[in-house]
Order: structure tokens, then sequence, then C-alpha cells
């Protein structure tokens, strides 16, 4: 029992020495990776539950590191840690904004740009001015940019995110707030802050037919959104049972694998072009 204690040590030591390494690696690659054009962004629609359109994409990043695409959720947490997400959010911005500039001017087509902003942006970055930046050299009108803010950043309501917040609502740009109802339960800043959707998590949506307690939080979330003026996107729609209760409960856009996967641009602007604006029966 005693060698299997010190074996168990051995290899938690080496599980450990190899993360370390992985992070270490990461870290000393991040910016030759932004130099050589090594991120790309791919995009996932949203699509509105009343018109059958598609109204929207989430702009979500992968790092194309030689033959291997590695994940958000693999290098996102270094990238916040080393402080690399604030170099990396405005290319994410910028290129985001170039998209959907695009689409409007060369496709006519209104896409809102989903984009993802962590909270170290707002402490570290300088956000109000990498938006209004990205805007402004894109040409995309403010009202087809939204950020998806959590609620953790949210909730740390210093002065400087609060003033940061007001200014990118006074500049037109929207606001949603991701993963809703797995944060912090405090709803304050739902009043306070001038939001205008709330983006409902996953794993409320995944079983939503089959579960009648998921059923509950997610009718709960869209009464109390509408009652509120906001929006409601669900997140994580897999299967047309799914899409048929959201449709039920009112809920006013929908994203995930029933529709499509994250998929590269060329891929999203075919599906953009395809996409037949019909909802089954
Ligand atoms: P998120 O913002 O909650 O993004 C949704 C994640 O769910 C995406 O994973 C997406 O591919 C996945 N997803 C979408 N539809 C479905 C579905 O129907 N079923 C299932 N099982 N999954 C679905 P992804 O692309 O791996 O991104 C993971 C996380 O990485 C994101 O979670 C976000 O927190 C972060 N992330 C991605 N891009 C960025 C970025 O540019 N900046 C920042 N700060 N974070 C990012
Ligand atoms: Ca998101
Ligand atoms: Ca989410
Ligand atoms: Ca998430």
């Amino acid at each position: 029992a005693k060698d299997a204690g010190r074996n168990t040590y051995r290899l938690f030591d080496e599980a450990m020495n190899l993360h370390a390494q992985e992070t270490l690696r990461l870290r000393n690659n991040f910016q030759r990776g932004l130099d050589g054009d090594e991120f790309v962004l791919h995009l996932q629609p949203q699509v509105d539950l009343a018109s059958g359109q598609v109204v929207g994409a989430e702009a979500l990043v992968r790092w194309q590191d030689g033959s291997r695409l590695i994940a958000p959720a693999h290098f996102i947490p270094v990238a916040e840690s080393s402080g690399f997400i604030v170099p990396l959010g405005q290319w994410v911005l910028r290129e985001s904004c170039r998209l959907a500039a695009r689409w409007q001017r060369e496709l006519g087509r209104e896409v809102t740009i989903a984009v993802n902003i962590s909270a170290i942006q707002f402490k570290r970055g300088d956000l109000e001015r990498t938006v209004a930046e990205a805007l402004a050299e894109s040409g995309l009108p403010p009202h087809l940019l939204e950020l998806e803010l959590t609620e953790s950043t949210l909730l740390n309501q210093t002065e400087s995110v609060l003033s940061t917040l007001r200014t990118l609502r006074d500049q037109g740009v929207r606001l949603s707030i991701d993963d809703f109802g797995t944060g912090y339960s405090s709803l304050a800043y739902l009043k306070r802050l001038a939001v205008n959707k709330l983006k409902i998590d996953q794993s409320f949506v995944r079983n939503l037919d089959g579960d009648a307690e998921d059923a509950a939080i997610v009718r709960a979330i869209i009464e109390m959104a509408h009652r509120l003026n906001l929006r409601t996107v669900a997140e994580g729609v897999e299967t047309v049972e799914v899409l048929q209760s959201l449709r039920r409960f009112a809920c006013d856009e929908a994203q995930g694998y029933y529709f499509a996967r994250p998929l590269p641009v060329d891929e999203f602007e075919r599906f953009l072009a395809s996409w037949p604006g019909l909802l089954p029966g």
C-alpha cells in the first residue's frame, strides 16, 4: 500500500510536470503564433426562432499550431494568466469586425458578430479604445457588434468596469451575458447594467426536452428576460426536440450543432448563403 501511494505521487508529479511544460510551451509560442497568423476564427450561426434566419454568428478562436488545431479551452486560460489574452483579444475583435463588415458590404447581410471578452481584457486591456478602433477601421456599424461577457466579469463591478460598460453602450455596441445561470446568482446587475441579451447556458439546454427541471429553469429565464426587455439565445441546441421546446417557450434565438458546428470562414459563408430560413414544423 505504501508503494502504491508512492507511485501515485510519482505519477501525480509527472502529470504536474507535463502540465507545467505544456503551459510553458504555450506561453513561449503565443507571440510567434500571433505574428505568424496561426490564430483563426471559426463561426457558429445564431438563428432567429421567429423568422428562421441567421441573424448572428459567434466568433470562436482556435490555434493552428503546425498540424494541430488547439481548442480554446486548452490555451485561453494560459493566455489569461500570462496576459497574452489582451493582444489576442484585440486581434479577435478586429478580425470579427472585419468579417461582419464584409458580410454586410459584399453579401448584403446584416449578421451580428458575437465576440467573447475575458475579464482580464476589462482590467488590463484598453477595451473601449480597442472596440472603437476595430469598428472604425472595419466600418462595421456598432449595433452589429455584440460582446459576450460572463457573470463573473459583471459581478466585479469596480468603477472602471462600470464606466467601460457605459462607454461601450453609448457607442451603440450590444452586450450579452454568456453562460447565464451558471455564475453567481446576483441578478442586481441586470437592472443596473444595460445589457441586451441573456445567453442561456448549454447545461440547461442540452436535455431540455427530457428534463422537467431544466425546462422549468429555461422557461423562467426566458420569462424574466422578456419582462426586462432582454432577448434570449439558447446555446447547445443539438436536437429538433430541443429546438421545438425552445420555440414553444418563445426563446428568441438558438445556436448549436443542430444548425452547425463552429465553421471556418468559407464554410460559414456557404452556410449563410444556403440556409433556407425555414424551421421544422
Ligand atoms: P463559450 O463562449 O461558452 O462557447 C460555446 C462553446 O460550446 C464552443 O466551444 C462551441 O463550439 C460549443 N458548442 C456550441 N454548440 C454546441 C452544441 O450544440 N453542443 C456542444 N456540446 N457544444 C457546443 P469552443 O469553441 O471550444 O470554445 C470554448 C470556450 O472558449 C468558449 O465557451 C469561450 O469561453 C472560450 N473562447 C472561445 N473563443 C474565445 C475568444 O475569442 N476569447 C475568449 N476570451 N474566449 C474564447
Ligand atoms: Ca460565448
Ligand atoms: Ca457560453
Ligand atoms: Ca462556457
